[in-house]
């Protein structure tokens, strides 16, 4: 058997055939038709009444903070257990960011913690609906922000295709947020994508991705902005790849199902509770004992994994002095597992075969 990588981006002929054609109509490469048919099929697919792409999920968040008036000298909560860009996108605003801790059964922020951790300072929190979960209670934190006047912005960049209560994630927040790194369900090389149902936001994030210009081409500035624009090429991938999108969440549950019936009860490990009807795994994930270990059996097999995110406070780009026993316990033993929606029944059998005869 080839090697089995944890993730890889997919395209085919679909995107070759589609780029080959864009090239012959004379398109000018930057966002134009193309920009908006993709941003009109995330809509159409979340159920979002807008959205608006740009260059990664990275400034995408930090746009969709802009738009909410984070500033210079406010607090953003953010869950510890996260990818480094949630909070690196406030701090590049001047905002500061927040730690807190995780709920242990879903890996998302836990409420109690973030409440606690709310000051006069705070004006936005960053949900991340992290690998497709949601926390326990969604509404809670959706009326928490409402009632203390703060913003939600989530941060579904690993959610694409998953749900809460049959709502699509990205849209309870404020703001929603996804990525299209080469990692991601689906992908543009780069890129990413902001979601709302407020149209005053909307017109503010148009107005930021495009130098605050008052409308394309105009010379008039109504807002500061920059220019976090999108190209008409990464489009042509993008429809492409929202056409496969659908069958990809279903065979993402699918293999999160088998890896489930294969792995539960081996000793050594811990499955993290998945609700397959909304939550379609970006990464499957694992928490595992001799983790280190595992990992190079693995490898020596032929299987690639990733180890999940450190405690972000504690790395040197934050060094907080402080404790989050949650997301430390789980980011010592978490491991993702291939998970690329195009393996095979057999490649995944593989896997947990190898896991097995680790622990047996
Ligand atoms: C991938 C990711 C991002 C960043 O997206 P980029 O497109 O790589 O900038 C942000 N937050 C989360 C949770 C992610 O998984």
């Amino acid at each position: 058997m080839d090697f089995i990588p944890q993730m890889e981006p997919w395209f085919d002929e679909c995107e070759r055939l589609a780029l080959n054609e864009y090239m012959l109509s004379g398109g000018w490469g930057t966002e134009f038709k193309k920009t908006r048919e993709f941003e009109r099929r995330i809509a159409e697919y979340t159920g979002a009444a807008f959205c608006s792409v740009t260059t990664n999920g990275t400034v995408s968040l930090v746009i969709a903070l802009l738009a909410c008036g984070v500033g210079v000298g406010d607090e953003v909560i953010v869950p510890d257990y996260t990818m480094v860009a949630t909070p690196n996108a406030a701090e590049l605003i001047g905002a500061k960011a927040v730690f807190v801790d995780i709920d242990r059964e879903n890996l998302c922020m836990d409420f109690e913690k973030m409440r606690q951790a709310v000051t006069k300072k705070t004006r936005a929190v960053m949900l991340v609906t992290i690998n497709g979960r949601c926390p326990k209670d969604m509404e809670r934190f959706v009326a928490f922000c409402k009632e203390k006047n703060l913003r939600l912005i989530e941060d579904a960049a690993q959610s694409l295709g998953s749900a809460c209560q049959g709502k699509h994630l990205g849209r309870f927040g404020d703001i929603g947020s996804f990525s299209f790194s080469a990692p991601k369900v689906i992908t543009t090389g780069q890129g990413g994508a902001l979601i709302t149902d407020n149209e005053e936001l909307f017109d503010k994030i148009k107005k930021i991705r495009d130098f605050g210009r008052e409308g394309g081409g105009s010379d008039h500035y109504l807002c500061k902005g920059w220019n976090f624009k999108f190209t008409d090429f990464q489009a042509v991938v993008g429809i492409e790849q929202m056409k496969k999108l659908p069958w990809r969440i279903e065979r993402k549950k699918e293999i999160g199902q088998l890896y489930e019936q294969c792995l539960r009860g081996t000793p050594g490990i811990e499955l993290i509770p998945t609700d397959y009807e909304q939550t379609s795994p970006w990464f499957f994930d694992i928490l595992a004992e001799r983790r280190e270990e595992l990992q190079s059996y693995l490898q020596e097999k032929g299987i690639g994994t990733r180890k999940f995110y450190p405690p972000l406070h504690a790395e040197p780009a934050y060094g907080y002095d402080a404790s989050f026993p949650v997301t430390e316990e789980i980011a010592r033993k978490g491991l993702w597992l291939p998970s690329s929606s195009r393996l095979t029944d057999k490649e995944v059998e593989f896997v947990c075969e190898a896991v097995k005869s680790f622990y047996y």
